[in-house]
């Protein structure tokens, strides 16, 4: 499958090769890199891609979660476009964010107040700093196998991440979690949780797992942070919305900048004003483009023209549909393979038994290998460790052009 991959890519492997120069391993995201050369890509539409060698693809990678317009949206185009005409560096407040921070407020119950920043990595740090800041405390509880970014990352051993003290519980271990806040106490500034693993794998927190962080932040004071910066979109008003939960905190990413870079962080109307300017004890909150205009143009014409909640609730329905189609294909051969996930976010593991945390599936690196490359030579677009996202512009002929191509691969696979 590699030779294929490799005869088929001679443009992609030569300016890999080329960047390879300049950028560390000729990229600038890691999480993009695979051996023994990823795809450069060229171009976009709708809900295709196409590669440096002109090969088209359909995009399930979605900009991990991020591309859900999809590449050529004309009511996005046309507000960034608008914006454009207007002046791009404007250096005061603009006519597009308070109406964009409404829309977001109005949207996820748990958030009464907002402020904007570039990244969902930008806003988990200062959603986990205003947390320290709130509580006087110090330290941070986090799962094994969480993102939170690249400097906030718990799937393995990062020296890069943070240097704030965090501890480490197993998710969906709602005993083990509660215990460890119980014995943190009154040094436990927050605990900060995706209510869905994305990066680790699309695993769903069960209820009663939030719930007991719920409980047990609220008995020890610290604060419960939700990072939805990758399933706010799997509800009309997120997934903590979905839920009926509370968190003190959430952080907001991806789509929600319409496919621009983005990042926010809001809650509860007591920790966010905080960073009112007008306070004598105001905490700082800086960052050139946290308020850009292309940003907001495209995320505000994104969330009230395009992905309304009832967009979301008919998106997600279709995500889930697709994910019993696909774990039905594996049921089928009897395979050891199964999609785990909610709505319109899915991953691809091998995993005989219930997945409830990233330790309960195994994928050989060969076996990763072969099932990407198979895709890939199918025209299936997907990310390298199995993430599958759906995106606005998908018709049911390109959901089952993956199932077709998916079940094949299985179906070719099935003996290893
Ligand atoms: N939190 C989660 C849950 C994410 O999935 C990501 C990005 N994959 C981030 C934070 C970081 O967001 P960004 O890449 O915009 O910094």
């Amino acid at each position: 499958a590699e030779e294929r991959f490799v005869a088929a890519n001679p443009t992609s492997r030569r300016l890999h090769a080329r960047a390879a120069e300049v950028m560390p391993g000729g990229n600038t995201r890691t999480v993009l890199f695979y051996d023994p050369f990823p795809l450069t890509l060229a171009r976009g539409e709708g809900c295709y891609v196409w590669d440096a060698d002109e090969h088209a693809y359909t995009d399930f990678l979605v900009e991990y979660t991020a591309g859900l317009y999809g590449h050529s949206n004309p009511v996005i185009q046309g507000a960034v476009e608008a914006a454009l005409s207007e002046g791009i560096v404007l250096g005061g407040p603009n006519l597009l964010e308070a109406g964009f921070a409404a829309a977001l407020c109005d949207r996820f119950p748990a958030v009464e107040r907002i402020r904007f920043c570039n990244s969902g990595t930008e806003a988990n740090l200062f959603a986990l700093s205003a947390a320290r800041a709130a509580t006087g405390r110090q330290k941070v509880v986090a799962f094994k196998g969480g993102y939170h970014g690249g400097v906030l990352y718990f799937a393995g051993p990062n020296p890069l991440n943070a240097p704030f003290p965090i501890e480490l519980a197993d998710y969906n271990d709602s005993e083990g979690a509660t215990a460890l806040i119980a014995a943190l106490g009154g040094d436990l500034a927050a605990v900060i949780v995706e209510p869905m693993l994305g990066s680790g794998g699309c695993i769903p927190a069960e209820l009663e797992f939030l719930q007991a962080l719920r409980v047990a932040t609220e008995k020890t004071g610290a604060l419960l942070i939700f990072d939805e910066v990758m399933t706010s979109r799997l509800a009309p008003g997120g997934l903590h919305g979905a839920l009926g939960l509370t968190p003190d905190l959430v952080t907001l990413g991806k789509y929600l900048g319409g496919g621009l870079t983005f990042g926010a962080f809001g809650g509860r109307a007591d920790i966010m004003d905080r960073f009112d300017p007008r306070r004598a004890d105001a905490w700082p909150h800086a960052g050139t483009f946290n308020n850009n205009v292309l940003t907001m143009a495209a995320g505000l014409a994104g969330l009230t023209q395009i992905y309304t909640p009832k967009t979301a609730v008919t998106l997600n329905k279709r995500g889930d549909k697709l994910r019993l189609r696909l774990n039905a294909a594996a049921a089928k051969l009897g395979l050891p393979v199964q999609v785990t996930g909610r709505g319109s976010m899915m991953c691809l593991h091998v995993a005989g038994g219930p997945v409830r945390r990233p330790g309960d599936v195994t994928m050989p690196k060969a076996l990763r290998d072969l099932l990407h490359f198979d895709l890939l030579a199918a025209g299936q677009y997907i990310a390298r460790r199995g993430m599958i996202n759906l995106s606005l512009p998908m018709t049911d002929s390109d959901l089952d052009g993956l199932v077709e191509a998916f079940a094949e691969m299985l179906e070719t696979r099935r003996s290893l």
